[in-house]
């Protein structure tokens, strides 16, 4: 489905769905498949690639000189956010939180090398971080161009709006039916996308959004809202109210980036069967969910499951030290 929105290339796309063979049989479950979205190969790659074609080019049509988000330290969309800045000549200042952590590792050694200004946030709200960096650049004569949380807004998550259907023609061409879609969701773009392209679409498998960081009822009105703007944005007459998603809220763990066992686990599994690098914080916590889930029988063998990788991998080595305790 062709989207009439400006957009910069910055990925590899259509990434490839591939068949998970070995891991499906020591799951003893359904049929797997991976939607490669780590594979997304900005500076490591992930689900924020598609997001910030959008919003590059929303920038770069605005005139900006500067842009601007926050996250986590270990943010992959502040990472990608950072990459793509550089590739579209603009400057960019990342709003992290809370402190600097000793050595940069992972995604915050990417945030540095590819040039981005970091600032952190400490105990105060990025929101009002983000606010007084964009002043500092106005003074300077910089127009700002403030990305939120995760890029989750109308205009980025119209890049899975776009990528839902990119899936289902691929599934279609293999002549594979997913009974369901299986990913991480945190600041909930991604699944207003998905859930908007498979409405659609006329998809009529289950879009099953694992949460990595809030309670259902929370998520799902922040999902429902994006999805309503990102239906308007890209011209779509297409309602999806919180009642109509499914977002599994049982796999939070002692919460959000925290690698407990059952991520540690599903790491080890994915990576041992088939050489499929997860990351610790979303997809790790969405292939426990789907470990757990096929585990307690709620998926069964005559299923079909698309695990979609939304990336990340780039934090696995930040934390070196909890994936390798025993
Ligand atoms: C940001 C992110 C997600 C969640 O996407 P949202 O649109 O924020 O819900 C999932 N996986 C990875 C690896 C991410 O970086």
């Amino acid at each position: 489905m062709p989207i009439d929105a400006p957009r910069v290339r910055l990925g590899h796309l259509p990434t490839p769905i591939q068949e998970l063979p070995r891991l499906a049989r020591r799951l003893g479950g359904p049929r797997l498949l991976v939607k490669r979205d780590d594979l997304t190969g900005l500076a490591t790659g992930g689900n924020k690639t598609r997001k910030l074609e959008y919003l590059m080019a929303d920038a770069l049509q605005q005139d900006a000189r500067t842009v601007i988000t926050a996250g986590a330290a270990q943010s992959n969309h502040a990472r990608q956010t950072a990459a793509a800045a550089a590739r579209c000549g603009l400057r960019c200042v990342l709003v992290l939180s809370p402190r600097a952590p000793a050595a940069p590792n992972g995604n915050l050694l990417i945030d540095r090398l590819v040039g981005a200004r970091i600032r952190w946030s400490g105990d105060r709200d990025p929101y009002t971080v983000m606010q007084e960096v964009a002043e500092e650049e106005r003074s300077a004569g910089r127009r700002p161009y403030l990305i939120p949380v995760g890029g989750s807004n109308a205009i980025g998550a119209t890049a899975y709006v776009a990528a839902m259907h990119e899936a289902l023609e691929q599934l279609a061409a293999l002549g594979v039916e997913a009974d369901r879609i299986v990913f991480a969701s945190g600041s909930g773009g991604t699944h207003a996308g998905l859930a908007v392209g498979a409405r659609s679409a006329g998809y009529t498998g289950e879009v099953v959004a694992v949460s990595v960081a809030r309670p259902r009822d929370e998520l799902a009105h922040t999902v429902a809202s994006i999805a309503e703007l990102t239906a308007a944005f890209v011209g779509l007459d297409v309602r999806v109210g919180p009642d109509d998603l499914t977002i599994l809220d049982d796999y939070l763990g002692e919460g959000y980036g925290i690698l407990g066992p059952p991520e540690r686990e599903a790491i080890r599994l994915a990576a041992e069967c088939e050489g499929l690098l997860l990351d610790p914080v979303y997809t790790g916590r969405a292939m426990a969910a789907l470990v757990d889930r096929i585990a307690g029988g709620d998926y069964g063998p005559e299923e079909t499951v698309l695990f979609w990788h939304t990336g990340g991998t780039a934090a696995l080595f930040a934390y070196a030290t909890e994936l390798l305790s025993p």
